[in-house]
């Protein structure tokens, strides 16, 4: 984890059902006999992240419908760090950010708004997650005047039809889409319950998660997409950057910097344990 993220203790779980109480519905005994939570329920995780957001960061209401992508907080609190690195530790309303694919959850705005005081647009195809996102904002005094939402048209683009003429961003972040297809989304999910040795919940809205989760040609073809069309907004964006899910993935992003001429990028790890991720950075020309 990032020094200076604010989650490397274990949770205090008992503390934060105090904020959520339906979080105590989840409570399990490790076999060593410490207390913790039974993470294979989605809605467990769920209302853990709902409890650190409402007591960290002082949120009024956040709520995601059940099957929508779940962020884990700390987790994506390390690419906002990371971020603050690149940016020198600036902070302030100065500061202005472009979120690409924010989800239902608008995770990124409101932690970087919460941690550093930035600004952001948050981007999405999907009209539903915008529609919670944007009820997450106006429900939140604060966040609606730091955070404004555009919808991307087009599945296929990046920073197209949301960057307007003249506009200019400190940084990009992305969180991308990893399937190449709604339906190997829906399987992946689907397999994750088969190895949890449990029949998808019938509960559980594959559809909305699915929709949320995949691009033509999966996250590969999403980075090519995206390190193409930075070209064009080069004087426009300070820091380019987007998560990687895998190294491999890496090669292919050095294809695409050579063909754009781009030679100033940078690879930083985060994450912890056996889930190491990247987080890839680039300036334009
Ligand atoms: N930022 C959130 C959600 C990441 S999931 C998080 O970290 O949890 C990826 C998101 O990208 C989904 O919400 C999906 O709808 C969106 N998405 C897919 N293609 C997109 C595109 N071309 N432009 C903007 N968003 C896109």
């Amino acid at each position: 984890m990032h020094p200076n993220n604010r989650y490397h203790s274990p949770h205090d779980f008992p503390a934060l059902a105090k904020v959520v109480p339906a979080l105590a519905d989840y409570f399990l005994k490790a076999p060593d006999g410490h207390l913790t939570l039974n993470f294979a329920e989605p809605d467990a995780v769920r209302l853990l992240n709902k409890a650190l957001l409402l007591r960290d960061y002082g949120l009024k209401h956040w709520d995601i419908p059940a099957g929508n992508l779940c962020p884990g907080v700390p987790g994506r609190l390390d690419y906002i760090h990371v971020l603050a690195d690149l940016l020198d530790g600036k902070k302030g309303k100065e500061i202005k950010g472009l979120d690409v694919g924010t989800g239902a959850s608008l995770i990124y705005p409101i932690l970087g708004h919460k941690e550093f005081g930035w600004r952001f647009v948050g981007t999405d195809v999907d009209d539903t997650s915008l529609k919670v996102a944007s009820a997450i904002a106006k429900f939140n005094p604060g966040l609606a005047k730091a955070i404004s939402l555009r919808k991307q048209p087009d599945r296929t683009a990046i920073f197209n039809n949301v960057i307007h003429e003249g506009e200019t961003f400190d940084f990009t972040i992305c969180n991308p889409p990893f399937f190449e297809s709604a339906a190997a989304a829906a399987a992946a999910a689907e397999k994750k319950w088969t190895k949890l040795g449990k029949a998808p919940s019938p509960t559980l809205n594959f559809g909305g998660q699915a929709n949320e989760l995949w691009a033509p040609g999966g996250e590969p073809d999403f980075l090519r997409r995206m390190i193409r069309e930075s070209v064009a907004f080069g004087q426009q964006v300070g820091w380019f950057t987007t998560l990687v899910s895998k190294k491999g993935y890496l090669k292919i992003a050095e294809v695409e910097f050579g063909k754009a001429g781009i030679t100033d990028y940078r690879v930083i790890g985060i994450g912890q344990g056996g889930k190491i991720r990247r987080v890839l950075a680039w300036r334009g020309k």
